[in-house]
């Protein structure tokens, strides 16, 4: 059943894992509004990160987060802990040269174990899972830019630009791992903005992708942030994703979720059952100035800091391929900030 949201745009009715697309998925600034008056959307406040003064305890796993490094991590001063978490965007367009550079970033890093994540300026990582546009490709990096890109790898005798990373890194991609006994997920999908890699539509098709969230999650990593927290642009107008909203609200509702992308919406935050940490190190003009954000969660019982698993996820085929052909068809519109229409 089709209706039409008061700003007129045309959304199809769609529930999945019991969750709703929202009628102003497409303008999250409006779809917030209309959330907002959910007393418990109100708690949302911001919160202190652990200092790195802070012991580090045998019963507490630290988690130190960061993301939008954008290849600025030379003078990074990243704090001890258990677990560093990466929410995407390491690069400016993912060239090898750039990934090479973060993966010697990581191999410097003392925490036990490295939770990686691609992000929408990853443009190799999206083009080799077939998540870039070529024209998008093209219109960063020039037409040779591709050619470019596929001789280095070949140089360096890779598939995939995510083979650089360290081998003790795990990388999520809509994929699930369990680190010192906590369930994390992972996911660099975000919603259309300017067609670069992993974006997704606003609402049933980027729902599908949450869809794929365990619901009994402790730790989820995505590059976007929900709509409502974190997510405000210079303007004041909230980008984040609605339906990611609802998923990790309704359904998930994890210990933390570590994320990225907006780089005006720094800071950790608490709904009281969650913690946001929009942990991006670069602010708008993509000067590194953001520490690193420290969070300590329980060790869980019978496990120990030592622990991990990588379970096998959804395999990129299974993230339909019409996502892209509808990227192709894609005109932006007017409208508030984050507002598209899509022709499809
Ligand atoms: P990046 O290019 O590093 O992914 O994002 C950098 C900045 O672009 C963000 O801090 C934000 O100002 C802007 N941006 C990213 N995604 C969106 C979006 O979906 N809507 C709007 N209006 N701005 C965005
Ligand atoms: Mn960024
Ligand atoms: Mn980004």
């Amino acid at each position: 059943m089709a209706s039409a949201g008061p700003s007129g745009h045309q959304q199809t009715d769609c529930i999945s894992h019991g969750i709703r697309v929202h009628p102003e998925t497409r303008c999250p600034d409006r779809a917030f509004s209309m959330l907002s008056v959910e007393k418990e959307f109100k708690k949302t406040k911001k919160i202190k990160s652990i200092g790195p003064g802070v012991p580090i305890t045998s019963d507490n796993v630290r988690i130190v987060c960061i993301s939008d490094t954008h290849s600025r991590t030379n003078r990074l001063d990243v704090p001890a802990g258990d677990v560093l978490i990466h929410a995407g965007d390491f690069t400016f367009h993912g060239g090898m040269g750039e990934v090479q550079a973060f993966a010697n970033f990581l191999a410097t890093q003392p925490h036990k174990h490295k939770v990686v994540i691609a992000g929408n300026h990853e443009l190799s990582f999206g083009y080799c899972d077939g998540f870039c546009d070529i024209r998008t490709f093209k219109r960063l990096l020039g037409s040779t830019g591709v050619d470019s890109m596929k001789q280095k790898m070949q140089e360096l005798n890779i598939n995939h630009p995510r083979e650089l990373l360290p081998k003790d890194v795990v990388y999520l991609n809509n994929s699930a791992a369990t680190v010192c006994g906590l369930k994390m997920w992972g996911s660099p999908w975000s919603p259309y903005f300017h067609g670069w890699a992993y974006n997704a539509q606003r609402g049933k098709e980027i729902l599908k992708i949450w869809d794929g969230i365990p619901s009994n999650t402790d730790v989820v990593i995505t590059h976007t942030p929900p709509v409502g927290v974190g997510d405000q642009i210079s303007s004041g107008d909230r980008v984040g994703c609605v339906e990611l909203y609802t998923t990790l609200k309704e359904r998930v509702r994890p210990q933390l979720h570590v994320f990225g992308h907006i780089h005006e919406g720094y800071g950790l935050y608490t709904d009281g059952t969650t913690l946001y940490a929009n942990a991006s190190t670069c602010n708008i003009n993509y000067k590194p100035i953001n520490n690193p954000i420290c969070i300590d969660l329980p060790l869980p019982e019978g496990f120990s800091k030592e622990d991990v698993r990588v379970e096998a996820g959804m395999s990129n085929h299974e993230v339909s391929r019409e996502f892209l052909q509808q990227q192709s068809n894609v005109s932006q519109s007017g409208g508030c900030a984050g507002c598209f229409q899509w022709r499809l």
